[in-house]
């Protein structure tokens, strides 16, 4: 059994896959190539945002967004303690200091509250996560950060194709980031990244930081990155945005198996009213997890912590000098999370094999 099973996925579309890559070896339009245009007008149909700019992944779309949005040094950015390392590196690369913020123990995702209690006078934005394909209450977060003269941008790199209320994520704030790292919701052949934007000025500027600060050949208004998305990428992700919705339906109904299943034994995750996860992970807790976790791998059951250090115990932040104290929330996450196979290929029997394996290695 596979945790993420791209090699199945690639079987189910290789026609098409195929296909697609043959063509740009064809065209040989390795960079812009048409499907790089094709793919932004199509993610933006699907995520309803006006402007959307590919680029090479979901860190440099992070990076990017916050240089345009003018943070550096001095300035504090609020990012959840419990997420991917790269949502507060790309704030320390720009050269602003991460604050960490608490969870919703249930969900994950910071709230409002936990978010209220870390802003100070030299904070600038906040960029919440939609962690393991669910958004958090991003309109509230939004109003929050209205009332106290701050920036939203989601990282968005777990939750393309979730949505709120029938819209999706990437339209809730002003910039939106996300990911086509193979194994996201919406995974390319390497890496890849996207930049969902609502206003038509700040794209430009976007768009051409993230080309050498260039909009003119050889002019160059500011210093930017080299940070464009394949057009080898584009098209398989093409192919595989047509099959995108298809697969949401099949990871939904994976997790609702596992739920049935296991919500009496474990606890299983929660999923808001009125939100649509994307189900990037399937996470659950288990009590002695390490142990847990060793003993389905002795079964053959493969799967993954996110994520075993919250960000503030992190080495690279300990400079910072932040205590387990200052978000208990994530802190015990850290310490009893464990994700079990998820993907839009997940076979019935492979996931009534995982919830046996689990019910005899449970304390
Ligand atoms: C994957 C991920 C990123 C980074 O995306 P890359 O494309 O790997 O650079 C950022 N934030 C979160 C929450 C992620 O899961």
């Amino acid at each position: 059994m596979e945790f993420c099973d791209l090699k199945a996925q690639y079987q189910a579309y290789k026609a098409e896959i195929d296909a697609a890559i043959q063509g740009v070896l064809d065209s040989s339009a390795f960079i812009n190539g048409p499907d790089v245009k094709a793919l932004e007008a199509e993610l933006s149909a699907y995520a309803g945002v006006p402007h959307v700019l590919a680029c090479a992944n979901g860190t440099d779309a992070l990076h990017v967004a916050l240089l345009a949005l003018g943070a550096g040094p001095g300035d504090e950015v609020i990012v959840p303690d419990f997420t991917f390392f790269a949502t507060a590196e790309a704030v320390a690369l720009a050269g602003a200091t991460p604050v960490f913020a608490d969870i919703d123990p249930e969900t994950y995702n910071v709230t409002p509250a936990t978010l209220a209690d870390k802003i100070t006078a030299r904070t600038r934005g906040i960029i919440p996560v939609s962690l393991f394909g669910q958004m958090p209450d991003l309109e509230a977060i939004d109003r929050l950060a209205r009332q106290r003269g701050l920036w939203v941008m989601e990282d968005a790199a777990q939750s393309f194709g979730a949505s709120y209320r029938g819209r999706r994520s990437g339209s809730f704030t002003g910039i939106a980031a996300t990911s086509f790292f193979p194994s996201k919701p919406l995974g390319g052949y390497g890496d890849g990244g996207a930049l969902f934007v609502r206003d038509a000025d700040m794209a430009e500027r976007l768009r051409a930081l993230l080309n050498h600060g260039s909009r003119q050949r050889y002019r160059h208004e500011s210093v930017g990155v080299n940070s464009r998305l394949d057009s080898l990428q584009a098209a398989v992700l093409r192919v595989k945005l047509r099959h995108f919705d298809a697969e949401l339906a099949h990871r939904q109904r994976a997790a609702a198996r596992y739920a049935d299943r296991l919500r009496d034994r474990v606890r299983v995750p929660v999923v808001r009213e009125g939100q649509a996860s994307a189900w990037a992970q399937y996470t659950i807790r288990v009590p002695d997890r390490d142990r847990v976790q060793a003993r389905l791998a002795a079964k053959g059951i493969p799967t993954a912590v996110h994520y075993p250090i919250p960000l503030h115990a992190q080495p690279a932040f300990a400079h910072l000098g932040i205590g387990d104290d200052a978000c208990p929330a994530a802190a015990q996450a850290a310490r009893e999370v464990l994700s079990l196979p998820m993907h839009g290929m997940l076979a019935e029997s492979q996931i009534a094999a995982v919830c046996l394996a689990l019910e005899e290695v449970l304390p």
